[in-house]
């Protein structure tokens, strides 16, 4: 399985060692090789081979783990590990066992055989997210052979659905499960941790917020007629004013605690200007920050982005009804005052309804989990630029967070200069380099061992 595998040109880096045993490799590999594909809507291969290849392995460790599905074959993997100190709350260590699917026609390479060539594991879900599952399984397997066991008590949660709405996986487990979730103080799960290559500086974010997401319809009404004879209600003219408006309109930046400080913490890593004072500040600092910019320039600001558009059946009608869907991301603390102003922008004569609505994730970064996520990580790569940030987007976080639990978005991973790994996950080709897996194996094990 592990044939070929080269890390030669990965490894000038302090960052790595070659130490590594080949188990997490092996794992990955052989996670990646069950088709796991979400369709969305319920449409779906289904968890449920992953799930017991990793309840086998997790048993292979001493681990029992619970096998529980809401819908046939969308399977979740639950367990807990105790820790040597009972009177410590729990870390919880939540991940996804689907993945988004992939038209093998576009790939140079099958999308679920997990080969390992080159120096990497390819295939779909190397780095959305079996490459977690591999590392945290590999943790806990070292701790069976070693005789090792965390200091406090490490809860799984391996994942149906993350890729859809979560309805199979986590947000169903966090209602009807609610009891195996008590007593956890922080999660660590995806999108975060991974190097931020900017020049020769190795900037590691670890997610400390995560935008919300209002996905809104707007429905306008008005009379139907001829065409020919235009009337003032028309329902496509009334929504068509509403979105230009929204699409206009340059929403004020908001500058939350995880944002402010990544743009203070590169700047300084950088030797960069920092002025947030005004609008025009704040963007002239982005550009400053150059590729450092990247991971805060859409979250300096809320966004709303007009996706879906409907109406009309015949050119020379004028229909009832015309039907837009619109992409809202707030900020913590903002979403009151963003709706408010949406609202001014829709204007009068159209109704808005959410489709989803899910308040905005924020743990706090002066916190001891905060700093032995970045121990960790300084640990394996001493130049590390450990800096807080918020997603633009969403995870499962979103459903963890609610029981009160400090959700931080922690998947280490090393990523070479020339590994384009934010544009992986979702992509053609995925894969991820074997060296950075190793790597993220070491800071996994450290962060729940120590923690
Ligand atoms: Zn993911």
């Amino acid at each position: 399985m592990a044939d070929g595998v080269s890390t030669e040109s990965l490894t000038d880096s302090p960052a790595l060692r070659e130490d590594g045993d080949d188990l997490v490799v092996s794992l990955c590999s052989r996670l990646i090789s069950f088709d796991t594909t979400n369709r969305g809507n319920g449409d779906a291969e289904g968890e449920r081979e992953a799930a017991e290849f990793v309840a086998a392995r997790l048993a292979d460790a001493g681990v029992e783990a619970r096998l529980l599905e809401r819908s046939p074959r969308r399977t979740n993997v639950l367990a807990r590990i105790p820790g040597s100190d009972p009177t410590l709350p729990a870390v919880l260590i939540q991940g996804h066992l689907d993945v988004v699917p992939a038209d093998a026609s576009e790939w140079s390479f099958d999308p679920f055989s997990g080969e390992v060539r080159d120096g990497y594991i390819l295939g779909r879900g190397a780095t959305d997210m079996k490459d977690t599952v591999a590392s945290t399984l590999a943790t806990v397997h070292r701790w069976a052979a070693e005789g090792r066991r965390p200091r406090r008590d490490v809860v799984l949660a391996f994942v149906a659905d993350e890729e859809d709405k979560g309805e199979d996986g986590a947000h169903w487990l966090v209602e009807e499960h609610t009891d195996y979730f008590t007593g956890i103080a922080a999660a660590i799960g995806e999108s975060g941790g991974f190097t931020h290559n900017v020049g020769d500086l190795r900037i590691y974010p670890i997610g400390a917020a995560e935008r919300g997401t209002a996905h809104l319809r707007l429905t306008a009404k008005g009379r139907a007629g001829h065409a020919s004879r235009p009337n003032a209600d028309n329902p496509v003219t009334r929504l068509v004013g509403a979105l230009n408006r929204i699409a206009e309109y340059r929403w004020p930046v908001h500058l939350t605690p995880a944002v402010t400080a990544y743009i203070e913490g590169t700047g300084a890593a950088l030797g960069i200007e920092v002025d947030l004072s005004s609008e025009a500040a704040v963007d002239a600092t982005l550009a400053r920050l150059g590729a450092a910019a990247s991971l805060a320039e859409a979250t300096v600001r809320p966004t709303t982005t007009p996706t879906v558009l409907s109406a009309g059946y015949k050119v020379n009608v004028i229909p009832g009804q015309a039907v837009a869907e619109v992409d809202v991301r707030t900020l913590p603390g903002g979403e009151d005052e963003v709706l408010a102003q949406l609202d001014r922008l829709i204007g009068p004569g159209i109704e808005r309804e959410f489709i989803a609505c899910q308040p905005p994730v924020s743990a706090p970064i002066d916190s001891s989990w905060f700093t032995a996520l970045a121990d960790a990580l300084r640990a394996e790569d001493p130049a590390a630029v450990v800096v807080p940030y918020c997603m633009g987007g969403g995870t499962d976080a979103k459903a963890f967070a609610p029981l009160g639990i400090d959700c931080y978005g922690f998947a280490p991973v090393f990523v070479p200069p020339d590994y384009p790994y934010r544009a992986m996950a979702h992509a053609v080709d995925e894969r991820i380099p074997v060296a950075g897996l190793r790597f993220a194996d070491r800071v996994l094990d450290r962060f729940l061992s120590t923690c």
